[in-house]
Formats: structure tokens, C-alpha cells, sequence
């Protein structure tokens, strides 16, 4: 038994060269047999390195699709280099499993991980495997590369810059009231596929690394929209000693989010709040606002204005009224 086990090596070294080893496909990463992976950038280029985990229960449901959930814990990380301008090189990824955990799951883990590591170019460089008593928890950390120095920062607004962001806002968190109360479908008045476009943008969030090259060369500063549209604006204006005037009538809306509007207008909040959009919002100066439209259409983003850097604190959005909408809670905190 003792040499069986030395030969196939511990359950968890299976479990590695079964499930992840297939996704470890750039040299550096040794085949995941060494403590430690190499890689050496590109001369001229630097690393941007960025975290982010996510938890059953708390950023996904136990019981949403493992392809799904090995996709969005990749994809937050990819929309942070994104948003900063950089192009993914790779990531490492730590994952607790509950000790009972089913190989099923973990397989259709790996392959919407495998999938998506392909698709974004962006392999796997190593990571850990625990087994935990709580919930299931992923953490990735992935790295990006950009000639050194120009990545983009959240500092750098300036008081009559444009501010755009990508895609349409408010979806994901309209999907998720969805997944908790199905019965809001009716209320709302949708269209079962405008009810699914809502359910898929929380389940499986479009990173827009496709734009991250124009980013670089024409915003000012940027984020990606996590947390909320308000609240990360409000962020991006703090960081930069400015404020922000935004049209809330100039937020792009999927027809679904519209439709839904259009049921319970107080679901604006929602839609300026409630996060897990991974949009990007930047402020570009006015110059340079054609050749950064004109690049998202060449990279196929959809890219909309929706207000102005201004003096002051914060982002104010506006109604139609001219009133500035206010916010019980601008974006969402942990704690
Ligand atoms: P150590 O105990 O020496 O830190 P491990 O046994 O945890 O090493 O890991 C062995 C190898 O497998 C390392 O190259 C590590 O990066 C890789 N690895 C472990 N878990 C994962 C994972 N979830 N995803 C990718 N690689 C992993
Ligand atoms: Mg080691």
C-alpha cells in the first residue's frame, strides 16, 4: 500500500495532475510538480498583479454550475487587468473543497476553467489545494503585462474629462434578485429570455480585456465596475480629487434591466448599486474621446458617455429633473 501511494503520489497530487495539470499548459508553470513556477516577462514589460476570492453563498450559489463558478472566479481577475490596461499572462489559483467534495463537481470545475484559460490566454502557474470545513472558497491571483509604466491608474481624472463605461449596467444584480426570488420574473413583466439574459449576466460575468490596449493609450484612469457603478465611481473620484456628474438617463440598460425598470422604477438603485456588473468606467480627456469610441468599435465593446469629471467630491447622478439621486448605500462592503 505504502509503495502504491508513493507511486501514484497523495490524493491531493492526484487530484492536481488530474484536474488542474491540463490547464498548467505554459512551460513555466513545470507541470505543476515543483513548489514554484517561472515566468520571465517580456523585455520592456512589467507585471500587474491582482487577487480576488470567491465564496459559496457569498459571490455564487452552492448550487450554480461548477463550469460557471470556475469562470467567474477567473473572469473578476481578468476584468481587474483589464480595467488597468494589461494583457493576462497567467494565474495561480487556490481552491477549498469540502472533504466529502464530489468529482464531479471539480471536473466540470476544471474544464470552464480550462476553457476559459484557453480563451483568454491567460494558463494556469500553480496554487494550493486545501480542504476546508465551510463553504467552498476560490482565490485566483492573476498577472497581466503592459510596457512598463503605463498602466492605467484610478488616479489621474481630471476636472473635464468624459466618463464612459463599457456594456450595460445593473444586470448581474438584477440577476441575482432573480436566482433569491424567481416571482420577481412576473412583477417585473419579462420575457423568459429577458429573465435569463438577467440570471446569465450574474452567473458569468464578459470581462473586457479586448479593450484594455485602447484603455492604455486613451483614458485618463480607470476600474472595473465590481462593487457597484456608484459607489466605484465614487471611489475612482476620490483617488483623483475630483467629482463626477453622471446622466442617469445616459446609463446603458439591457432591454431586460429596462424592461424591469420600466415595471418598478425604484430598481434604479439596484441597477447604480448592486455590483458584479465588471463593466469598466473611465474618464477619457475630451481629445482623445473619439479615438477611444472608435477602438471599443473595433474591439467590439459597446462604450456609452454617461456624465463629466467636475470640481468637488464624489459622483452625483443625476435625474432628468436635474435632482441628484441619492444612495442609502452607494456600492457593496463586505463589512
Ligand atoms: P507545497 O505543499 O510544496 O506548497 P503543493 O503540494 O501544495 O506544494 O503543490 C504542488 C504543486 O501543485 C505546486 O506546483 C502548486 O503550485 C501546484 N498546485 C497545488 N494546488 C493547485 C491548484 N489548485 N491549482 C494549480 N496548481 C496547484
Ligand atoms: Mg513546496
Amino acid at each position: 500500500v505504502r509503495r502504491l501511494a508513493d507511486r501514484a503520489g497523495s490524493g491531493e497530487d492526484r487530484l492536481i495532475a488530474r484536474y488542474f495539470k491540463p490547464i498548467a499548459r505554459h512551460p513555466g508553470a513545470l507541470g505543476l510538480i515543483d513548489d514554484t513556477a517561472i515566468f520571465a516577462p517580456p523585455a520592456g514589460q512589467e507585471l500587474v498583479l491582482t487577487a480576488d476570492a470567491i465564496v459559496a453563498g457569498m459571490h455564487f450559489l452552492p448550487d450554480d454550475p461548477p463550469e460557471a463558478v470556475a469562470r467567474k472566479a477567473l473572469r473578476v481577475n481578468l476584468s481587474d487587468l483589464a480595467a488597468k490596461g494589461a494583457k493576462p499572462a497567467g494565474f495561480l489559483l487556490s481552491i477549498a473543497l469540502p472533504k466529502n467534495f464530489k468529482s464531479q463537481w471539480l471536473e466540470a470545475f476544471a474544464r470552464g476553467l480550462r476553457d476559459d484559460a484557453r480563451r483568454y490566454g491567460c494558463p494556469l502557474f500553480g496554487g494550493d489545494t486545501v480542504a476546508t470545513a465551510g463553504p467552498v472558497a476560490i482565490s485566483v491571483t492573476a498577472f497581466g503585462t503592459l510596457p512598463k509604466g503605463t498602466m492605467v491608474r484610478r488616479f489621474g481624472a481630471r476636472i473635464g474629462h468624459g466618463i464612459v463605461i463599457t456594456g450595460t449596467i445593473g444586470d448581474a444584480a438584477l440577476g441575482l434578485r432573480l436566482r433569491k426570488d424567481r416571482s420577481a420574473a412576473r412583477t417585473w413583466k419579462l420575457t423568459p429570455e429577458m429573465g435569463r439574459h438577467l440570471a446569465e449576466r450574474y452567473l458569468v460575468p464578459q470581462p473586457r480585456n479586448a479593450l484594455a490596449q485602447a484603455l492604455r493609450q486613451h483614458a485618463s484612469a480607470a476600474m472595473d465596475v465590481s462593487d457597484g457603478l456608484a459607489g466605484d465611481l465614487g471611489k475612482l473620484c476620490r483617488v483623483s480629487s475630483v467629482g463626477a456628474e453622471v446622466e442617469i438617463a445616459r446609463v446603458p440598460l439591457s432591454k431586460a434591466a429596462r424592461a424591469a425598470l420600466a415595471a418598478d422604477p425604484s430598481l434604479i438603485k439596484t441597477v447604480l448599486t448592486g455590483g458584479d456588473d465588471f463593466e469598466i468606467i473611465a474618464t477619457v480627456p475630451r481629445n482623445a474621446l473619439a479615438a477611444l469610441k472608435m477602438a471599443a468599435r473595433t474591439a467590439r465593446v459597446p462604450l456609452t458617455e454617461i456624465g463629466e469629471v467636475v470640481a468637488g467630491k464624489g459622483a452625483r447622478f443625476l435625474a432628468s429633473n436635474g435632482r441628484a439621486l441619492t444612495f442609502a448605500r452607494a456600492s457593496f462592503s463586505h463589512f
